[in-house]
């Protein structure tokens, strides 16, 4: 699919993406009220890893303004791109149709030596696992001049030893470390589930989750700001709500046709 501003995209696809976005925004309601919330509760972070620019257009005019990378270099060269159309588009005095509130999340393992080039793009590090990773993006963004980066900690909740994140048992520690480190803000908790065909097996990993979220607030040791619960993705992401998260990444129920 090309790339370029004028690129436009099949009518069906149009439909589907449209159609999805419709039934998963229903869910993620459905799902708050179970947890009584609402749906202003719980950020949808788009998953855009699989699709191109024009699709991610397609999103934005219907209104979504999160996305979700989990590769440096892709998340990158969009931000950069979308950045440029848009402030085109401004000064052709077409600004409806250019928001300047697109937020990009970076969900995928993270590289010391990415750190710097991701920065100036970046709304939220969803996959911080280290003490050397936080302070790098820390000392990183100070130098970049940038307002302290926002982070989430990224927990291996299934702990299976192939996945990222910190134990569970390590979390309150690095997050109390982390108080103390100028140039980042600790916003909260990021999960995984395990794939799976009964996503009702995610259930009590993202439950613990909850715990612990909620034991890291109730010490104090992160302030305010602490208040995201990053969890739930297409097999999962009504459970996930269901036990507490208030942001989902969802990829494939966006941008794949129903099976059913
Ligand atoms: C790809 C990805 C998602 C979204 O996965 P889907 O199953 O397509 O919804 C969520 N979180 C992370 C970390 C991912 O890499």
């Amino acid at each position: 699919m090309a790339e370029g501003p004028g690129a436009v995209i099949p009518a069906q696809t149009k439909k589907t993406v449209t159609d999805n976005l419709k039934r998963v925004q229903d869910r993620i309601a459905e799902a708050a009220g179970r947890s009584k919330r609402t749906a202003d509760d719980i950020t949808l972070v788009a998953v855009t890893k699989t699709v191109e620019l024009p699709v991610i257009r397609l999103l934005i005019e219907q209104g979504m303004r999160h996305f979700g990378e989990n590769r440096v270099q892709q998340m990158v060269q969009r931000a950069a791109i979308m950045h440029e159309q848009y402030e085109r588009r401004r000064t052709l005095g077409e600004g409806q149709s250019a928001p300047d509130d697109i937020c990009w999340h970076m969900i995928g393992h993270l590289q010391r030596n990415k750190v710097g080039m991701m920065l100036p793009w970046i709304h939220m590090v969803h996959s911080v696992d280290s003490l050397r990773l936080a302070e790098e993006i820390a000392e990183r963004g100070k130098k970049l001049g940038l307002p302290p980066i926002q982070i989430l900690i990224q927990v291996n909740i299934t702990e299976e030893p192939q996945k990222y994140g910190i134990p569970p048992a390590a979390a309150l520690y690095l997050v109390e470390q982390l108080t103390t480190v100028e140039g980042i803000t600790v916003v909260g908790l990021m999960a995984m589930g395990e794939a799976t065909d009964d996503p009702e097996t995610c259930r009590p990993y993202f439950a613990r989750m909850y715990e612990l979220f909620e034991e890291i607030r109730y010490e104090g040791v992160a302030g305010p700001h602490f208040r995201h619960l990053s969890m739930g993705m297409t097999q999962d992401y009504t459970i996930a709500i269901e036990e507490g998260a208030t942001m989902v990444r969802v990829g494939s129920a966006l941008f794949e046709s129903e099976a059913e």
